[in-house]
């Protein structure tokens, strides 16, 4: 017998023939005699309207309520999934997030989980063989006695958090796709579906990744080594119920440690963003301090930077710099640049959002050598100029035109020998 968690996203359980759906996928493990606990999202859509009647009621309004108002679609489907399986023969009892508890800090509408208490749970697993079905995305700030929520896609962090605090075997994340690729199949219709990926990996797969499953998800399961699988739940329901809790034919793709991946291709996947804006100061003076002239006032205004190219300078008096930040944060940027003008120093000032950052994600790279250099002969060969460059253990990342965006991604898939046969 295993210990599992299985979580719905919200189109998973958008009616009630789907919440019957997912039903059956938990009696199959019941049946295989799990003890199974239930993660649900609210019902595809509820959340957002619950933030339109917040915003229509006051443009600027108390985000204690706000949380109470948009944590009300899970407590639905909760009780929506536990009469169906009470319907079906299977001992089930809905639980919200201030009753277990789980607690949070008191971050209203992207609270952290401090705390689950999956003593009750274990018990009841024991005792009556009873599922638990849990609201997802809810919290309790103790000290103030009042419901929080996780942040929008929160409902994965539940997943995990419920994972880590019963000692569940695994997580399985059941959505509309079918795992996790090696790239986006819209972009390279030859991408396929990875069996296994390491925590790492998936948190660096942001681009697609984040997507399928909200990053501080990944990141507390990489904390707390808690193995996820993500696979549909648009699986035939009879599908993958095994006593010994691995599902059958290599469903979904499992999130893990990576001593738990034994083929491990040097290259994992391919990301790609276009979300991020180029930033360029020319003639900026090449002396101690500049940087931080530059950088200091970004972060006062809260400005993520992620790549950063200083040219050498011709005369040792000035240099350029050049860096990225998230498009949506580039007027601000901009202006906070403009700002610091004179402190700084600097001949002009350009922004652009015609650029797309490409990356090869693997690690695999921690034991191979060549592999950046590998990448940009294939990208110079189609004629596509590096405009910045970062890397980390296990990724390079490069900065193009953002027209040559899909051309790169398939050149890298290609090279890096990921194109299904
Ligand atoms: N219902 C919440 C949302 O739409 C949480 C979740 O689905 O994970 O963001
Ligand atoms: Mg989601």
């Amino acid at each position: 017998m295993a210990r599992l968690v299985m979580k719905f996203g919200g189109s998973s359980v958008a009616d009630i023939a789907h919440i019957r759906n997912v039903a059956r996928h938990v009696r199959r493990e019941v049946d295989a005699g799990h003890a199974v606990a239930v993660v649900v999202s609210a019902m595809a859509g509820t959340t957002n309207q619950l933030v339109e009647w917040c915003r229509e009621a006051a443009v600027l309004h108390d985000a204690r309520e706000y949380d109470t108002v948009v944590s009300a679609g899970e407590q639905i489907s909760s009780g929506l999934l536990a009469i169906t399986l009470e319907a079906m023969g299977v001992n089930a009892r809905s639980w919200q997030g201030w009753q277990l508890p789980i607690l949070t800090s008191e971050a209203h509408g992207a609270a952290r989980i401090l705390d689950v208490n999956g003593a009750e749970l274990t018990r009841r697993f024991a005792e009556r063989g009873e599922v638990a079905v849990i609201s997802g995305f809810q919290g309790l700030h103790q000290e103030t006695n009042r419901i929080t929520t996780l942040g929008r896609g929160g409902s994965d962090t539940s997943a995990v958090a419920v994972a880590a605090a019963i000692a569940a075997d695994r997580c399985d994340i059941y959505t509309d796709v079918d795992g996790v690729y090696t790239t986006d199949p819209r972009v390279v219709p030859k991408a396929h579906r990875l069996d296994r990926i390491s925590y790492e990996e998936m948190l660096e797969m942001a681009s697609q990744g984040a997507k399928v499953l909200q990053t501080r998800s990944v990141e507390l399961a990489m904390q707390k080594g808690v193995r996820v699988l993500v696979r549909s739940s648009f699986d035939p329901p009879d599908l993958g119920g095994k006593k010994d809790a691995e599902p059958a034919g290599g469903l979904g793709t499992l999130v893990c440690h990576e001593d738990e991946i034994v083929e491990q291709n040097v290259v994992s996947g391919i990301a790609y963003a276009r979300d991020e804006a180029k930033v360029t100061l020319l003639k900026v003076a090449d002396k101690p301090g500049v940087a931080a002239q530059v950088f200091c006032p970004l972060a006062e205004a809260n400005i993520n930077v992620d790549m950063i190219v200083q040219n050498v300078s011709e005369d040792g008096r000035f240099t350029d710099l050049t860096f990225t930040v998230q498009s949506a944060d580039l007027d601000r940027a901009l202006e906070v640049l403009r700002k610091a003008k004179d402190s700084i120093g600097y001949l002009d000032l350009r922004g652009s959002t015609d650029i797309a950052k490409v990356s090869a994600i693997g690690v695999g790279m921690r034991s191979h050598a060549g592999v950046a250099a590998q990448m940009f002969s294939a990208l110079a060969e189609k004629g596509i100029n590096i405009e910045a460059i970062s890397t980390s253990e296990i990724k390079i990342s490069v900065l193009i035109d953002a027209a040559y965006a899909e051309l790169a991604v398939r050149t890298l898939h290609s090279l890096f020998g990921l194109d299904s046969r």
